[in-house]
């Protein structure tokens, strides 16, 4: 046993792994997030969806097909999968993790999100993922980038490294709720800059982010990874609104 083991075995025993959904001790070592019947409430993203942005369609009885928004403008990535609707068990652990700073529930979430089975989504196809960056006044109030603590553990899980200073955040935007799509497009323009060309050109990148909303931030990044030279971009999330 290595002494990284041992300490966590330690520290399992006197802060025992919880459930986020209902606090229920989870067994030792467990590296799952929920206890089986919080599980059970999940809304994962698994049936029919649109193969690019990757929406739902749970009480479809059709097959895949592209969604109202994807045929009215493609974005700029080629597909966007999520794990989870953001609701009811999802939503409050990510509330948690990004607005109650915990960590440990970050932690928690980025494994149930590496060890999630994406559909038709093939790995071995991308060699740089990025989280999305947040604005540095954003970074300084919450401490950590969300989106950097699941990348880490999609890095961890198929050794496609990481780099989060390479696409940066340089316009401060407000909360994009309450914004109309054109308001929110607006919004957003211009927000990133890559900081490196040379390390994008010809790169198939996997963005990361905790949630996709509209998809307005995520295209926008993509947008300016694909000006900057990038083959391809594909875009996973922890939770997507639905
Ligand atoms: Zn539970
Ligand atoms: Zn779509």
């Amino acid at each position: 046993m290595s002494l990284n083991e041992a300490l966590r075995n330690i520290t399992d025993v006197i802060f025992p792994p919880r459930c986020l959904g209902c606090a229920e001790i989870l067994p030792q070592r467990s590296s799952q997030a929920f206890c089986p019947a919080c599980k059970e409430k999940i809304r994962f993203i698994t049936g029919s969806l649109c193969p690019i942005c990757g929406i739902a369609f749970f009480d479809s009885p059709a097959s895949d097909h592209l969604c109202g928004n994807c045929l009215e403008s493609k974005p700029y990535f080629c597909l966007a999968r999520a794990v989870a609707s953001y609701e009811t068990l999802i939503l409050d652990a990510i509330h948690q993790f990004k607005y109650g700073r915990n960590i440990s529930a970050g932690a928690a979430l980025a494994s149930f999100m590496a060890e999630f089975c994406f559909p038709d989504f093939d790995f071995t196809d991308y060699s740089l993922i990025i989280p999305v960056p947040l604005h540095i006044r954003r970074l300084r109030e919450r401490s950590f980038n969300q989106s950097l603590i699941l990348a880490q553990a999609i890095e961890k899980k198929y050794q496609i490294p990481v780099n989060f200073s390479l696409l940066k955040r340089r316009k401060f935007t407000l909360t994009q709720t309450g914004l109309d799509k054109k308001e929110r497009k607006n919004n957003i323009e211009g927000a990133f800059a890559v900081t490196d060309n040379a390390k994008t050109e010809g790169k198939n990148i996997i963005l990361i982010d905790d949630v996709y909303t509209t998809g307005a931030t995520i295209n926008q990044c993509a947008k300016t990874l694909i000006k900057a030279g990038a083959g391809k971009v594909a875009v996973l999330t922890l939770a997507r609104v639905l």
